[in-house]
């Protein structure tokens, strides 16, 4: 998910960026309040990690500001003090979760991961298709048994074919979907991710999954299953 982190401490802020980046989330950051609305005027995000303690104008401040201008994304905030004021005037400012410093980043993380999942409204069924298992709740693929390692885009995009179970998917859909995008730009990228997953997915199996529909696009269907246009 697109990340905006707003720390004003850079060693916590370059800590942040990189675990959540490597995490597999798109990170921008601010030290400001300040710098956050200006990076906001050209970026949209899905999510935000706010400090308390900022200079000038204060994480909670900052949340009350996005609230009031009709932000629905999560918000986390990081509160220096277990002070119990400062969580609920966290939670009164419309943030949706805290974290007390110091916290573990696997904590963090597991916080983000249920924000994730709350804004695709999860829980959501297991998908099943012959000997592949999809969970998107715990994001995990399984086929024949055996748990399948997929980059976290990988995931999203054998999410949404699997969403479009037997159904022809175009590639400007797989751009809207997953990648956000109305461009053209990402045709090369999700040919690359296509021809990764059936690797990981189809390669030295007997039943191929993933279909190339030509012309059209990309289908993930059981072979001999009727086909809906
Ligand atoms: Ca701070």
């Amino acid at each position: 998910m697109k990340l905006l982190v707003v720390e004003d401490e850079k060693q916590i802020r370059d800590l942040l960026f990189h675990s959540l980046t490597s995490a597999g989330h798109e990170v921008l950051s601010a030290g400001s309040t300040e710098e956050a609305m200006t990076l906001l005027q050209r970026s949209r995000v899905e999510g935000y990690v706010l400090d308390v303690t900022l200079p000038g104008l204060s994480g909670i401040e900052l949340c009350r500001w996005l609230r009031n201008q009709g932000v629905k994304d999560p918000i986390l905030m990081l509160t220096a003090s277990s002070g119990l004021t400062d969580k609920l005037k966290g939670l009164d400012s419309g943030a949706d979760d805290y974290l007390t410093k110091p916290f573990e980043l696997a904590e963090l993380k597991a916080r983000l991961n249920a924000f994730e999942r709350k804004a695709r409204g999860y829980p959501r069924p297991i998908v099943r298709l012959s000997d592949l298992v999809i969970d998107p709740n715990e994001m995990t693929v399984c086929r024949g048994g055996v748990a399948i390692e997929l980059s976290r885009k990988e995931f999203l995009l054998l999410d949404y074919l699997a969403r479009n179970q037997d159904r022809v998917v175009t590639r400007a859909m797989i751009g809207a979907a997953v990648w956000d995008s109305n461009t053209s730009l990402y045709t090369n990228v999700i040919d690359v991710f296509i021809a990764n997953l059936r690797k990981k997915i189809d390669e030295g199996r007997d039943v191929r999954l993933i279909h190339t529909v030509r012309g059209k696009g990309f289908l993930l269907a059981e072979v001999g299953l009727e086909v809906k246009k």
